[in-house]
């Protein structure tokens, strides 16, 4: 089995050397089997994220029946577009999602989180490079409605922040532009939230820029046989 506790040891220490804030390094299993997520847990990886909500509920289900204690000291991160339809099924084995891009599918969330009293915490997903092929909410629909933004939260329902990608292209000049701005807007309008920006690709210019959350997959467990960016 590959040593994957050494990489995000080092990955932890790189972005402590670029970035003064807290970062979280998220490890993206999305893909990957089951006993590669047993393994990163044994090993002490306790930050995973995943796209796909039926594949997470498999694997981190299992991951608690066999290690009980996991059920306290594991975060799992949704990190593909919510959708209103399956958005239920997040509550139980995900404690943050950073894919909320729609004002309907907040309030479902919202609503959904006071019913079962199971807590999960957001990031809203916004789109910067005006791709119509990408999920989330423009800066501009987010600036108008400023002032009511925050009134979505309960008990159980929390707003950690904002998440952000660079064009699909993976064109680096681009994605500095688009990880520039939200950091821009962050600090502008909404100092007290925090940021979900970088990639294995691009996680050193968005922690330089501030992030909080790095989302990183293929630079910890290798190439994925299949999916890559969620859209
Ligand atoms: C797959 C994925 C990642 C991780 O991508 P890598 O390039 O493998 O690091 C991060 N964020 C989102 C939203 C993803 O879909």
């Amino acid at each position: 089995m590959s040593d994957y506790i050494s990489i995000y040891k080092a990955i932890e220490n790189e972005l402590k050397s670029l970035s003064k804030e807290n970062t979280t390094l998220i490890a993206v299993s999305k893909t990957k089997p089951y006993e590669v997520v047993r393994e990163a847990y044994i090993q002490g990886i306790r930050e995973f994220g995943e796209n796909y909500i039926p594949e997470a509920i498999e694997k981190f289900t299992r991951l608690r029946e066999e290690f009980p204690e996991a059920n306290g000291n594991v975060n799992v991160h949704h990190i593909g577009p919510v959708q209103s339809g399956t958005l239920r099924k997040l509550f139980g084995v995900f404690s943050y999602t950073h894919g909320v891009g729609s004002f309907s599918s907040l309030g479902e969330l919202a609503k959904r989180a006071e019913k079962e009293k199971k807590l999960i915490r957001y990031f809203l997903q916004t789109n910067l490079t005006g791709e119509n092929t990408k999920h989330g909410f423009s800066l501009e629909t987010l600036l108008e409605n400023k002032n009511t933004l925050s009134n979505y939260q309960n008990e159980f329902c929390i707003w950690e922040g904002f998440m952000g990608m660079g064009p699909s292209s993976g064109d680096l000049m681009e994605t500095k532009l688009a990880f520039t701005k939200l950091s821009n807007f962050r600090k502008e309008h909404f100092p007290t939230l925090q940021l979900s920006m970088g990639m294995s690709g691009d996680y050193t210019m968005a922690v330089e820029l501030g992030s909080n959350f790095v989302r990183i997959g293929s630079k910890i467990f290798g190439e994925r046989d299949y999916g890559t960016h969620s859209v």
